[in-house]
């Protein structure tokens, strides 16, 4: 088969979902890879780089998709590219079919069948394929990053000549993926970094990060907001109430503050209130990694910047990992190619979409002329 990366079209997105080395292992499956000319100049992978992997650099996306059999995006396709789909090809990219319902409709009245990267379920077997993890370590990392470069001070505590300077103090609010990321990457630049999370059990995670889990003052466990399959569930008020009443007592002293708190299917939580920013001290800094649900920061622009008056930095970026567009193409590329070789079992460049394929069945979101999402619970965990 012919698989196809076009040029990414969504505005200012600089990643690509393939590089000359997942090129290189996808042809061991057995298939010719192609490229638009320039859809991976952004991530750092120029046409020659292709060239030299043997991928064979098209011209423009209309021939592409004329000649992939399988396309690999990033983004789920915009109408245009919609139109281009056929009934005998696969597009693999982001699709999220459970907010886009119109654009599956859409690719599925074209007969294609769509693999929805953000579907794959998080089950053990298919963490090669989880490019959702993928995406949010890196916009841990880089929310980290981002909060130094607007931050005035080390984090690091450092005793020099000309003076002593404290460390800078952290908290992460959501100890997931993302969550766990910024933990890493704040403690490793010297901070003291400080996490809170509804789901009890991450406390141990937190801690061997070197992190300190911020414990509330209720009286019944810190159990309220977990839910079942290790994703959080909504918070009773009265555990709000002692969550916000926390974090209350502890903004004064924070510098930078990464809330990454979701819960699936709903508007992020509320967690970092108006009165918590104006207690920030000046030069403080708030990354809200909520920010495309709504944010978990009252004041939080969506895909901007703003400093409030009393000095305290608000960033609502909503492309972290396209800001790393090599890292983040590296690895989204890696998890497609995963995702291609469950699909190729034979390694022999002939696609088997197995529906009885707990993974496959999962991302599956269009197939055979059908819409397939939801999919049913995997079996195995
Ligand atoms: P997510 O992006 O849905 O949410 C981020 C974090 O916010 C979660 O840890 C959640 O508990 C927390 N949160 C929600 N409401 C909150 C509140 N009010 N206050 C504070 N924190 C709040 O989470 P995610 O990063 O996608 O990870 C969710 C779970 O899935 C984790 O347990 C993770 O380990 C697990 N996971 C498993 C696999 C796998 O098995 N293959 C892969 C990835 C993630």
């Amino acid at each position: 088969m012919k698989i196809g990366a076009p040029k990414e079209t969504y505005e200012g997105e600089a990643r690509v979902a393939m590089t000359p080395a997942s090129a290189k292992d996808l042809q061991k499956l057995g298939h010719d890879c192609l490229v638009q000319s320039g859809a991976g100049l952004k991530a750092g992978f120029t046409d020659d780089a292709y060239r030299a992997a043997d991928v064979t650099v098209v011209d423009d996306a209309a021939a592409l998709f004329a000649q992939a059999d399988i396309i690999a995006k990033v983004r789920p396709p915009s109408d245009a590219e919609v139109a281009l789909l056929r009934d005998d090809q696969t597009l693999i990219s982001f699709f999220y079919p459970g907010q886009n319902a119109e654009l599956l409709a859409a690719a599925n009245a074209q007969g294609a069948t769509v693999v929805a990267m953000d579907m794959v379920p998080r089950i053990s077997r298919a963490q090669k394929m989880d490019a959702l993890s993928s995406m949010a370590n890196i916009a841990g990392y880089r929310a980290v990053i981002e909060a130094g470069s607007n931050f005035g001070r080390f984090f690091t505590g450092q005793v020099t000549a000309a003076g002593k300077v404290p460390p800078a103090k952290v908290l992460v609010v959501g100890a997931g993926v993302a969550g766990l990321a910024a933990i890493g990457t704040a403690t490793s630049l010297g901070a003291i970094t400080y996490a809170f999370d509804v789901r009890p059990e991450v406390a141990e995670q937190v801690e061997s990060m070197g992190a300190e889990f911020v414990f509330l003052d209720f009286n019944e466990e810190q159990t309220d907001g977990s839910a079942t399959g290790g994703y959080a569930a909504v918070s009773s008020p009265e555990f709000t109430a002692a969550q916000l009443k926390k974090f209350r007592e502890i903004a004064p002293d924070m510098d930078i503050v990464i809330t990454t708190a979701l819960i699936p299917g709903r508007d992020a939580p509320e967690l970092w209130t108006k009165d918590m920013v104006d207690a920030m001290k000046p030069g403080s800094v708030i990354i809200d990694l909520a920010a495309e649900r709504g944010g978990n920061c009252k004041l939080t622009v969506k895909d901007e910047k703003i400093v409030t008056e009393n000095g305290v930095t608000i960033v609502g970026y909503t492309d972290f990992p396209s800001r790393m567009a090599t890292q983040a193409s590296l690895l989204y590329a890696t998890n497609v190619r995963h995702m291609v070789s469950d699909l190729t079992p034979g390694k022999d460049g002939v696609i088997d979409h197995n529906m009885d394929d707990d993974v496959i069945r999962g991302a599956t979101a269009t197939h055979e002329g059908e819409v397939t999402f939801p999919p049913p619970k995997p079996k195995i965990a």
